[in-house]
């Protein structure tokens, strides 16, 4: 009989650090490495890391009883487009947590996210679909986060925060708590630069950095 078949969409940087501990979970549920694959349209293999690397066609063609996946590349639009392709053909979307990872009470986290080694998440939060957390990065409470929203490694997201659909957080970002019933808000589709302090809302679509963080516009 068929057996499940699972998949980390993107065999690049993304899928390579997220594909240890979405193993390592398939092991904790008792199922061998091989049932699990990159899904991967231009890497151009057959195998990296040692597992086997299908174009995404061929992973629907591949015998198994139920298709799950993670879309592990971190444009929130690419995410977003795939992911919804994989759903209209029928592919589950699979959440993968590494062992370690601290989730407190209360936590309400959308389909298809990837939570890295030494992630947590504290109490009362509500999180949408597609939420890759990097390495070590934290969300505090009474936090409210939409979907395919990216957190780089180390994002310090504090208390009372509300962060918009497509925000993408870089690497040791800092936000400040906002207040009960006043959340500081990381509007659509806004760039939170490295090492940013940010300390006031960050308008859609925009890109703030530094300390304290400011909007930052490209010149050229
Ligand atoms: N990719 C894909 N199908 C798509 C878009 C992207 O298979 O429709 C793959 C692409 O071939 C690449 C990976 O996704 O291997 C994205 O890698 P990139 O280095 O751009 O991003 P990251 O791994 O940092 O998210």
């Amino acid at each position: 009989m068929n057996q499940p078949l699972y998949a980390v969409y993107g065999a690049s940087g993304c899928g390579r650090g997220i594909m240890p501990f979405a193993r390592a979970q398939l092991a904790r549920e008792g199922l061998s490495a091989d049932r699990i694959v990159f899904v991967d349209d231009g890497a151009g293999t057959a195998a990296i890391n040692g597992h086997r690397v299908l174009r995404y066609a061929d992973f629907l063609k591949e015998p198994a009883s139920l298709r799950r996946i993670v879309i592990a590349i971190a444009d929130s639009k690419i995410r977003e487009g795939l992911f919804n392709r994989c759903i209209a053909d029928g592919v589950h979307a699979w959440s993968v947590f590494a062992a370690n990872i601290v989730v407190m009470d209360d936590v309400i986290l959308g389909e298809g996210a990837a939570l890295s080694p030494f992630v947590t998440i504290t109490s009362n939060i509500q999180i949408g679909k597609g939420f890759h957390a990097n390495l070590y990065s934290c969300v505090e409470h009474d936090c409210v986060i939409g979907d395919f929203v990216t957190f780089a490694p180390g994002v310090r997201c504090n208390g009372n925060i509300r962060i918009e659909d497509h925000a993408y957080i870089g690497a040791g970002a800092i936000i400040k708590q906002g207040r009960p019933g006043k959340p500081l808000i990381i509007g659509r589709g806004a760039v939170v630069g490295m090492g940013a302090i940010v300390t006031r809302d960050v308008p859609p679509g925009s890109t703030v950095v530094g300390n304290p963080a400011r909007l930052h516009f490209l010149k050229d």
